[in-house]
């Protein structure tokens, strides 16, 4: 069975992508790789183990392609949190500050009731900004965050710190 060094391996280092200075991480060999997925796949589910989650929160937009297949995995829904103007229904809205100006992220109001137990799944912790704005968005529907789960975190940036209350796993840490 795989692990997660196996996972490590094959993440791809993009320097200066989006822009100079950036170390991207590219998972895309492991989405490719049908044992490599499975592996994150169960992986992150393993975050959840005991735990009563009842809905899986994905961050736009590889968040997504984790959360859905965490989901599935654990019989649970899937929610997804948006950035703005994407989810037609009515929403809560949170802003975040990116390195140069703010962006939006928004969730269905209706998508999760108070009290409902949440896993929050998304591919990489860096700063955390777009962490911390989701679990205010969930934080809006009171939402029981039970966990939230990073396939990679990059924790010289210290984005756990946003994230205070919250148990906070990582698959790979850098
Ligand atoms: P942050 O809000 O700074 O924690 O950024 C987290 C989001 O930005 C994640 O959803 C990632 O998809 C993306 N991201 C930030 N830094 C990187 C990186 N070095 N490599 C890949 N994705 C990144």
């Amino acid at each position: 069975m795989l692990d997660a060094d196996d996972l490590r391996a094959a993440i791809r280092d993009v320097s200066d992508f989006p822009q100079p200075g950036i170390v991207f991480k590219d998972i895309t060999p492991i989405l490719g790789n049908a044992e490599l997925f499975q592996t994150a796949i169960r992986l992150l589910a393993e975050t959840a183990h005991g735990k009563d989650i009842s809905k899986v929160v994905g961050i736009d937009a590889r968040g997504f392609i984790f959360a859905a297949a965490v989901a599935d995995r654990l019989k649970c829904g899937f929610v997804p949190i948006r950035k703005k103007g994407k989810l037609p229904w009515t929403t809560k809205e949170e802003a975040y500050s990116l390195e140069y100006g703010e962006a939006v992220v928004e969730i269905h109001q209706d998508s999760v009731s108070p009290g409902e137990n949440i896993l929050l799944v998304d591919d990489l912790l860096a700063t955390g900004g777009t962490a911390a704005a989701a679990v205010r968005l969930l934080d809006q529907l009171e939402a029981n965050i039970v966990s939230v789960s990073f396939l990679i975190e990059l924790s010289g940036l210290n984005g756990r710190e946003k994230l205070n209350d919250h148990i906070i796993t990582s698959i790979l840490t850098y």
